[in-house]
């Protein structure tokens, strides 16, 4: 079985690799697609997120790595998918996450969305939370230790080197 995990991975967090981590035992093979979505200004560009999920993924068992630009359902249609993985770890995600799923099924009748609940030490994390932490900590000079706690080693090399250079 084939999944879709398509997302924003700006960046990518340990959170998302426990979802991929976990998602193995139950896919073949997972295309993690980094979705460019227009409404948000993002850190890294695409090429950067790309990259940074190659390297991060690179010992998953039949991880792949694409972009698209466009809408979940399409990009599944289009590649012969019919699972979209996607994490959920607060009521709030949900409330985003159910009308998504919702309206794919809408758009694609035969594409199941399966959701995984983040683990609970992960369930506070988002990269959103994480790229303000290291945005703020690098400006006022942070022991940038504390990003290990969320993010892989090269991800935390590559907001070092995007926010100090
Ligand atoms: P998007 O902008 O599409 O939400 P993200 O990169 O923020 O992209 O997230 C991609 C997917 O991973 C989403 O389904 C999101 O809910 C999930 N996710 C993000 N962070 C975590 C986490 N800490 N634990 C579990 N799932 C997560």
């Amino acid at each position: 079985m084939i999944a879709l995990f398509p997302g924003s991975f700006d960046p990518v967090t340990l959170g998302h690799i426990d979802i991929l981590n976990r998602a193995t035992k139950t896919f073949d093979q997972i295309i993690v697609a980094v979705l460019c979505n227009s409404s948000k200004a993002p850190l890294f560009t695409i090429e950067e997120r790309v990259g940074m999920l190659k390297e991060t993924t690179k010992d998953i068992p039949g991880v792949q790595v694409e972009s698209y630009v466009g809408i979940h359902a399409e990009f599944a249609k289009k590649r012969g998918v019919r699972h979209i993985l996607r994490g959920v770890r607060t009521a709030a995600d949900c409330g985003y996450e159910i009308p998504m799923a919702q309206a794919n099924k809408q758009l694609a009748e035969d594409i199941e969305t399966i959701i995984l609940v983040s683990a609970p030490a992960y369930g506070y994390m988002s990269s959103g939370l994480i790229r303000e932490i290291a945005i703020t900590g690098y400006a006022s000079g942070f022991d940038d230790i504390v990003l290990d706690q969320w993010v892989p080693p090269a991800v935390k090399d590559m907001l070092r080197s995007k926010l100090l250079d």
